[in-house]
């Protein structure tokens, strides 16, 4: 029997994963993220992870086995099999030591942009027999740009975002930390940032199938809180209480006008202005083969860095 909503169904057995992955969340535990994107206890080595996910779920399709690699155009592997790199000394020098280092560790595909470059990175967090999330990330070449990602579950003509939840206004990439958290900076590489998309994907798969967001979580504003949250999650404003013990009450309470107010301020666009850019989507719908410009869609949100 499969359980679950949405567009994939998981197997009872990836479903207890899903939910003892969560729970450790919830709980503030840290969990580690191996090669591909599987997501591990602490406790936990790769062997054991993959014995724990893989015991009955082996006839299914194996990590990076994405239709999306095997489809796409792939200029920087092309090149790599012909004893190159990038197409551009500048791209190689730039991103080539990174981009190779990603690849060992994720199915990685990578596209060349005036700007910097597109990577495609698959995860798969639950491992053999689970979704496997495609995130297309833009990575500006002058790195004090912070990278975005947009986070698929499905590529194709039926294309699919994850959901909203958590992600940035009003271009709907991934937010999986806030720079207040120090979590990740450039110095840290690709590698980091995919490992922080793939825990981000685990809670949002989490929240699909077992309906709540795991984990402390940022959530500015009454409005952004009131739309977003579950009683049962923590509550945005880092005070170590659940939502429903600390500012669900007031935020019901607000009323709509300076809510709305408060949100446009803070982020310069309305709640409802959040959707995943046409040319992102585009780009999963043909799997890769049409790729946005980068300067197309980071125009889309003000960067700390402005584009020449
Ligand atoms: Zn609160």
């Amino acid at each position: 029997m499969l359980v679950g909503c949405g567009s994939m169904d998981l197997s009872p057995k990836l479903l207890n994963r899903l939910a003892s992955l969560g729970q450790a969340l919830d709980n503030r535990q840290q969990l580690q993220v191996f090669d591909g994107g599987l997501v591990g206890f602490d406790c936990e080595t790769e062997s054991e992870v993959i014995a724990n996910v893989a015991q009955g779920e082996a006839r299914r399709s194996p990590i990076r086995s994405g239709a999306g690699q095997r489809a796409a155009s792939d200029t920087w592997r092309r090149t790599a099999r012909q004893g190159h790199n990038f197409g551009s000394e500048a791209h190689e020098r730039a991103f080539g030591t990174e981009l190779r280092i990603l690849a060992r560790h994720y199915g990685t595909l990578a596209f060349e942009d005036q700007h910097g470059l597109w990577a495609v990175v698959s995860s798969n967090p639950l491992g053999p027999g689970g979704p496997q999330i495609n995130f297309l990330t833009g990575v500006i070449a002058d790195r004090r740009v912070t990278p975005r990602a947009w986070a698929f579950e499905r590529i194709g003509v039926r294309a699919k975002t994850m959901a909203l939840k958590h992600t940035n206004f009003p271009d709907a990439s991934v937010c999986a930390f806030v720079p207040e958290d120090r979590a990740w900076s450039p110095g840290e590489g690709l590698v980091a940032y995919a490992d922080h998309l793939t825990i981000w994907a685990v809670k949002q798969l989490y929240r699909e199938h077992i309906g709540s967001w795991p984990g402390p979580q940022f959530g500015f504003g009454a409005l952004y809180r009131k739309l977003e949250f579950q009683p049962q999650e923590w509550c945005g404003c880092l005070s170590d209480k659940r939502y429903a013990d600390c500012h669900q009450a007031s935020d019901l309470l607000a009323s709509d006008p300076p809510a709305h107010t408060e949100f446009r301020a803070a982020f310069g666009c309305d709640y409802s202005d959040r959707k995943t850019p046409g040319p992102v989507l585009e780009a999963a719908r043909t799997r890769w083969k049409r790729m946005p410009t980068l300067h197309q869609v980071f125009s889309l949100r003000p960067a700390k860095i402005e584009f020449p």
